[in-house]
């Protein structure tokens, strides 16, 4: 049963098996895996439910209110700050996502061993949750004729400098190719769990309760009880009616951010105070291209192929063009300037990212008023990173012709040759003269064997809060240098099934 804003009007109180807090990659998953196990679930969000018929093409202003927290751009503070930009909607951040599908490169399974104890999860051992993921998500290969032109530029730089790269898959059916992942695909071709795990959810008898944000997950002598929110006005954001869930699980899913957040403010501590800190974000540095003949990357799917070549080295690099506002976000002009080259050359840009494998990480703290501060700290060798990769997207785009690049650098915006590369390496920066987005928050209630290195078990189980589990990003021990969404979704299916074989 699915209860919108408008069907809460008292205070509401519910018993079940299972509460899970958040719809989005983990939430969405783990909610419908119970369900269908049969077990009695009661799902939460925080944002509304929209489908996609709500999805308004070319309205950018409705997706980033409606769809996104903080309307897109929450700050990670920090020097230099980052950008974070996340869902807060039924389908969570896989309601406006790319769709890029990664399994964990199988060096990341290994240092989770070897550093975490996590024995049992194996590239081996977690084949069966990703098939059954990647077959429910619809992960595959794109049409040739729904990619667009920025992506074969990037493949064209890709080839001429002997980069390696891959043909993205993607969690699609018959994607037309509108580039509007990021605002709600209008299409439906986007299989976020939106349309494809709360269905099921909801038609296996899953309640899900939206526009209630939980406010306190609830504990007694070591053992988790429920969790208490409040119904939020959509409009007025006044607080309306309050939620109470009794319930013998609890899994938190709320994402990199909210979700040990949450967990601080209910008053659940870890043995070494690890809850909060690890915060991952994958580094993204923007470099936008400039070409002579018009690209119109704004037609077609982007991020149709991804250079791995550097990826060994914690650097992946694609393109992703998006609409004007979230372009000029990734620009580092202002004001007239920006609206001038906006006017004069939009058909003509490609925007490229690199995302860094960070070995650096930042703490997610609480405020007053219910107020959630995230930090981080760009350490030497991530800030290095940083910057060879807006070097290395600058070398593929004038090998596929650009004209000049834009560089996500203060003192210096824009390049007109690659022998002006070098010069990029000539400026005297400092990190908090980068300019850093980020879409991939990950890390901060790890998994581990111990409860000295680790705040989980490798089932997302607390080490000591009987029935309390986190199933999302922050359960990642490391970061994983590539799109998180499929990772996420395996390790919940996983979580899910420990759950469902000791419950029924
Ligand atoms: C623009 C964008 C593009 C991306 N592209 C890709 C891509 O191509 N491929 C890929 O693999 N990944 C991509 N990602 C990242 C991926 O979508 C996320 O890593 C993943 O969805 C995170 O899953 P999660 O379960 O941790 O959190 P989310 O999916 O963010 O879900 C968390 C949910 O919990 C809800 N919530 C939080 N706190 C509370 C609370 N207190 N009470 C109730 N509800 C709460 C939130 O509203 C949200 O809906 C992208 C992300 C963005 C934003």
């Amino acid at each position: 049963m699915l209860y919108k804003y408008k069907d809460i009007d008292r205070h509401v109180e519910i018993d079940c098996d299972v509460c899970v807090v958040g719809s989005g990659a983990g939430g969405a998953v783990a909610s419908k895996e119970l369900a269908e196990a049969g077990l009695n679930v009661v799902l939460v969000e925080e944002g509304g439910y929209f489908t996609t018929k709500d999805f308004k093409v070319d309205d950018t202003i409705w997706s980033t209110s409606n769809l996104y927290r903080d309307g897109g751009a929450s700050i990670i503070m920090g020097k230099p700050s980052v950008m974070l930009s996340e869902g807060r909607c039924v389908g969570g951040s896989t309601t406006i996502n790319g769709a890029m599908c990664w399994r964990t490169p199988g060096k990341v399974f290994k240092r989770w061993q070897w550093e975490r104890g996590l024995y049992d999860i194996t590239t081996n051992n977690m084949e069966p949750y990703f098939t059954k993921v990647e077959e429910t998500i619809h992960a595959k290969s794109i049409l040739p004729e729904a990619k667009n032109q920025d992506s074969e530029l990037l493949r064209l730089g890709a080839e001429k400098l002997g980069y390696r790269y891959r043909a993205n898959i993607r969690s699609q059916d018959h994607c037309v190719g509108a580039n509007m992942c990021i605002t709600g695909c209008p299409t439906g071709a986007k299989h976020s769990t939106l349309v494809n795990y709360i269905p099921a959810f909801l038609n296996h008898g899953g309640e899900l309760f939206t526009n209630c944000r939980v406010h306190r997950v609830k504990t007694k002598r070591g053992k988790v009880t429920g969790v208490t929110g409040w119904f939020v006005d959509p409009q007025t954001k006044e607080k309306k009616y309050k939620l109470t869930v009794k319930s013998p699980i609890v899994i938190v899913s709320g994402g990199a951010v909210q979700t040990p957040a949450l967990l601080k403010k209910s008053g659940i501590r870890d043995e070494k105070s690890l809850l909060g800190k690890n915060l991952l974000v994958h580094p993204n540095m923007k470099v936008v291209a400039a070409f002579e003949e018009a690209v119109n990357a704004w037609q077609g799917v982007n991020q149709g192929y991804q250079i791995t070549e550097f990826q060994e080295e914690g650097l992946l690099m694609g393109v992703n063009f998006t609409s004007p506002g979230v372009l000029a976000l990734a620009m580092p002009l202002e004001g007239n300037q920006m609206l001038r080259v906006l006017k004069k050359e939009f058909h003509h840009l490609v925007m490229g990212g690199a995302l860094i494998e960070d070995t650096g990480s930042g703490t997610v703290y609480v405020g007053p008023f219910d107020t959630v501060v995230p930090t981080y700290q760009l350490n030497e060798h991530d800030f290095r990173q940083c910057i060879r990769g807006a070097a290395l997207l600058t070398e593929v785009f004038f090998a596929a012709g650009a004209k000049k690049c834009y560089l996500p650098f203060t003192g210096m915006h824009e390049i007109r040759s690659p022998d002006d590369i070098p010069k990029i390496f000539q400026l005297k920066l400092k990190p908090a003269e980068l300019e850093l987005l980020t879409v991939h928050v990950m890390g901060t209630v790890p998994m581990g064997s111990q409860a000295h290195n680790s705040v989980l078990n490798s089932y997302g189980a607390f080490h000591n809060v009987k029935g309390l589990y986190v199933a999302d990003a922050s359960v990642f021990p490391t970061s994983i240098g590539v799109n998180p969404q499929v990772t996420i979704m395996a390790l919940a299916t996983r979580t899910a099934e420990y759950i469902a074989n000791r419950s029924t």
